[in-house]
């Protein structure tokens, strides 16, 4: 059995792609910051369908997390093939005049420097010339890096901007170790980041200005990364979908 790793995965996106992995056969690492209850429902749902989990606490942002939450991930599971580096955070919507310095700092490194530290330690294991088996690395980014998220974040946004530079710049350099390295950019997506911002319903109410007419689910998130992460998109490396209804 294959075993991957997803930053973030016990709620969202990330929860909606560590049950899909499970679906497809693969062991899931399932890493979390604060949420153990969610954490722990998702592995008891894949145990409950017949898969592999483990839940993980770590935080991003930290590199001694970092390392640990690999160390453990390799070492129940098995060595990985594959990172969903998903885990981010957003704060409240205001314009950048009233946006203050702690919060940048906070969203930057979370967002930004979590997934360097997560990408770079994935990359330092699953390269052939350092003994790795190659495998997939796939980035959550957001439709808010082409779009700037003016009057909301644009911090957040500038964050993902930079992973989306990270996915282009590893790709190049990891793809003659076995590595391929791609991103997803989501839309509008009904989760609870969204809550955490202040506005619980701003998917729903902002879903239905873009051309589908409506805000995306995390499960169509996951089908885009998982198949970044499959054998089925091997020819596939420095590259974005756009999980975005068309914004
Ligand atoms: P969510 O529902 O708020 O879930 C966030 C997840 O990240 C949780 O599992 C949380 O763990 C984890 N997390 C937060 N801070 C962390 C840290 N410092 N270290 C480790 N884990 C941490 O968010 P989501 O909507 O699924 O978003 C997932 C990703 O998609 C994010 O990168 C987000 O920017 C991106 N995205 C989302 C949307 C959208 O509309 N939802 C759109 C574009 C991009 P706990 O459960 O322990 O708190």
């Amino acid at each position: 059995m294959r075993s991957i790793l997803i930053t973030g995965g016990s709620r969202g996106i990330g929860r909606a792609t560590a049950l899909l992995a499970a679906q497809r056969g693969w062991a899931v690492a399932i890493n979390y910051v604060g949420n153990a209850a969610a954490a722990q429902a998702v592995v008891k749902e894949i145990e409950a369908g017949g898969g592999r989990a483990l839940a993980l606490k770590g935080d991003v942002s930290s590199e001694e997390d970092v390392v640990a939450m690999y160390e453990a991930a390799d070492g129940e599971l098995g060595p990985l093939s594959g990172v969903v580096i998903n885990a981010g955070i957003v704060g409240p919507s205001r314009p950048l005049v009233e946006i203050e310095t702690d919060r940048i700092r906070r969203i930057f490194e979370v967002n930004t420097i979590g997934a360097y530290l997560c990408a770079r330690e994935a990359a330092r294991r699953l390269a052939r010339s350092r003994g790795g088996a190659g495998g997939s690395i796939v980035i959550v980014s957001s439709m808010a890096a082409r779009l700037g998220s003016p009057f909301e974040y644009v911090d957040y946004a500038g964050s993902k901007g930079a992973v989306d530079s990270l996915t282009v710049g590893l790709a190049k350099e990891m793809g003659s170790e076995g590595v391929r390295v791609n991103a997803v950019r989501p839309g509008l997506i009904e989760t609870e980041i969204h809550a955490s911002g202040g506005q619980p319903d701003r998917a729903k109410r902002l879903g239905v200005t873009s051309p589908l007419g409506r805000p995306g689910q995390a499960e169509e998130v996951a089908e885009a990364i998982i198949w970044l992460l499959s054998d089925a998109s091997s020819y596939v490396t420095g590259s974005f979908i756009d999980v975005s209804g068309g914004r």
